[in-house]
């Protein structure tokens, strides 16, 4: 797509009105809806009618606002909020596959996405191909007359690696293959669907949200995509029910207005401690780093004013040193020690021991993922520099400087 696109201004004047004119929309305590007669319900039984809701796991308007707030973010034509990002995967990829069909999907994803393909699918007829997505020519070879999905995320967890999102978008264009990226890590940096995407999943769970208070997933696409989810007869969301409760989209769309800022700040702090840890000689993950593999591709990639994005890894050798400088840096209050990402405090875990450990041993070690490595997602901490030398105290303490 060309022209310039920004995904804060897209939702600037995303203005909705409650019920007396409420600034925040009024949340529908609601599970089913009335009808005025059977005909009206039997026609919507039949086919979708815009601003007629029938029964909430199927829509709600509260659901439904955050749902358009989210499609106008990433620029697509509609959008579905989910009870999880978990939620949001799933059902995007038993809507798009049927038993038989093959996924083709980084080696480096979320430890649970990761499990979802290679232990749960398979149970489905649904198998994975897992490969660094970086080898285009690879990814090629992979691709069969089965092939449905590639699947990426936009920013890799945990080290960070970027999608080359254009070049998957034209591989499977000319494959008739649909591209799903999760753009949990990079929302407002990233923009998949103008760079080629065919849908967009989000755990809400992390930045969107940003406060750690609820777990919640979307599914963004277009209507065509999102009609066959929500379909009464066929739809995975619709039939598999894993819906959001409407008092937590009302407070995910509050939060969602702040996102541009908090992403900001977010860049902003993790590339100071990424810079300052370079400088301990440390081994620092952060795309912000021009050594990056993907800084390149990264800076052609994003949205101009958001930075690299909140989340840095560190390799500090052992998983004993990892253990001791996370227990102490939470005794130092840099923040918490917990899995999880896009919370105003700092959050630090050892991904081969927590959110990557689905993942067999031999094969984190050929992705990279070393027992050593402390993933990071940098909060929103006024004083950074306070932080910086709090970690720095850490790692001198437990003697990885
Ligand atoms: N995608 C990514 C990149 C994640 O990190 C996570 C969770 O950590 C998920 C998806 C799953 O999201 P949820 O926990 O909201 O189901």
């Amino acid at each position: 797509m060309s022209g310039k696109f920004d995904p804060s201004n897209a939702i600037q004047d995303f203005l909705v009105f409650g019920e007396f004119g409420d600034v925040n929309p009024s949340i529908t305590d609601s599970s089913t809806f009335t009808f005025m007669s059977p005909d009206r319900m039997e026609e919507l039984f039949d086919h979708e009618i815009e601003g007629c809701f029938l029964y909430s796991r199927h829509w709600n308007p509260t659901n439904k606002f955050l749902s358009d707030a989210l499609a106008r973010m990433e620029n697509s034509e509609s959008a579905q909020a989910k009870a999880s990002g978990m939620a949001a995967i799933s059902s995007t990829i038993v809507q798009l596959c049927d038993s038989g069909d093959e996924i083709i999907s980084s080696r480096t994803i979320y430890g649970g996405t990761y499990a979802l393909f290679k232990n749960f699918l398979p149970r489905f007829g649904i198998t994975t191909r897992f490969t660094d997505l970086a080898d285009l020519e690879k990814v090629r070879s992979l691709i069969s007359d089965n092939t449905r999905v590639i699947y990426c995320e936009s920013m890799s967890n945990p080290l960070l690696e970027v999608a080359d999102i254009p070049a998957l978008a034209a591989l499977c264009k000319e494959r008739g293959i649909k591209l799903v990226v999760d753009n949990t890590f990079s929302p407002m940096i990233l923009s998949p669907i103008r760079l080629g995407a065919d849908i967009v999943v989000h755990s809400l769970t992390k930045y969107i949200n940003g406060t750690s208070d609820c777990v919640a997933g979307a599914v963004c696409a277009s209507d065509e995509f999102i009609h066959k989810l929500t379909d009464i007869n066929s739809g995975a969301s619709m039939l598999l029910g894993a819906v959001l409760d409407s008092t937590r989209a009302a407070s995910i769309l509050k939060n969602l207005h702040s996102l541009h800022l908090r992403m900001r700040q977010h860049s902003e702090n993790a590339m100071f401690l990424a810079e300052k840890l370079r400088e301990l000689g440390l081994r620092v993950y952060y795309p912000g780093l021009p050594d990056h593999p993907q800084h390149a591709l990264l800076t052609r990639l994003m949205n101009p004013g958001y930075g690299y994005g909140g989340m840095l890894a560190v390799d500090v050798g052992t998983l004993k040193d990892a253990n001791q400088l996370m227990t102490r840096m939470q005794q130092e209050k840099v923040g918490y020690l917990a899995v999880s990402l896009g919370y105003f405090k700092t959050l630090f875990s050892a991904p081969g021991h927590s959110t990557s450990s689905e993942i067999p041993l031999d094969e984190r070690e050929a992705m990279g993922l070393s027992e050593g490595l402390v993933r990071f997602s940098v909060g929103l901490d006024n004083n950074i520099d306070l932080s910086f030398e709090r970690i720095k105290r850490c790692l001198a303490d437990v003697g990885v400087i």
